[in-house]
């Protein structure tokens, strides 16, 4: 698994450049040779065998024969990255707070299991987003979420996506150890991309799994 999203890339490109350019110079990876997302922040995962951009999706999930490097972005959201080494599936989601609060980890999910993985095969990793720490949100928000992913202090709200991904990884029986994080907030580290922070002049962070 690469938890290398291209960390500098907005400081080398626009936004307006040709995205699968930005990845041949980057990465070698080959453009024609990916599949990304048109992402709406929807809860939709497809199972994907051939490279191309897949509209309204905001995960996708190949089988490593297909040889199929997947690409997401973010810019405080999780990047969730999952395989499945025993069965050879590997999925990338895109899960902000819509996403998450329709448990699009477990759409995802269900695609591997459809595909006979098993629970005890699947690793997690939940890149780096913006964390609890400085995840402020509004009631507008809060009340898609059970409390117990909130923390509450006097006037303030804030919102925890990783313990939600991983009570729903949990309750599937994806093995506590095999979910690990990013220790980075976006928010506070300059080095990547935050909409919270940067708003409308935010970068994108590119995630990509691929092995
Ligand atoms: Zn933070």
């Amino acid at each position: 698994m690469i938890n290398e999203p291209l960390l500098n890339l907005n400081d080398v490109f626009n936004l307006e450049d040709d995205f699968p350019l930005m990845l041949i110079s980057k990465t070698k990876i080959e453009s024609q040779n990916i599949a990304s997302c048109i992402q709406t922040h929807s809860s939709n995962v497809q199972y994907i065998d051939k490279p191309g951009v897949y509209k309204d999706t905001d995960g996708i999930v190949t089988h490593l024969n297909n040889k199929i490097p997947l690409v997401i972005q973010t810019a405080d959201c999780v990047p969730i990255f999952i395989l499945d080494n025993n069965k050879g599936f590997i999925g990338l989601v895109h899960s902000g707070w819509k996403g998450t609060s329709k448990s699009i980890i477990l759409s995802a999910l269900s695609i591997f299991f459809d595909r006979g993985s098993d629970a005890n095969d699947i690793k997690v990793y939940l890149g780096p987003c913006i964390k609890s720490c400085c995840y402020e949100i509004k009631n507008d928000v809060a009340k898609f979420f059970d409390e117990k992913f909130l923390n509450k202090n006097k006037n303030q709200i804030f919102l925890d996506l990783e313990s939600k991904i991983k009570s729903d990884l949990l309750s599937i029986g994806v093995k506590n150890s095999n979910i690990f994080k990013s220790n980075i907030c976006t928010y506070e580290n300059k080095n990547f991309c935050s909409y919270r922070r940067d708003n409308k002049k935010a970068g994108r962070m590119y995630s990509i799994i691929n092995l």
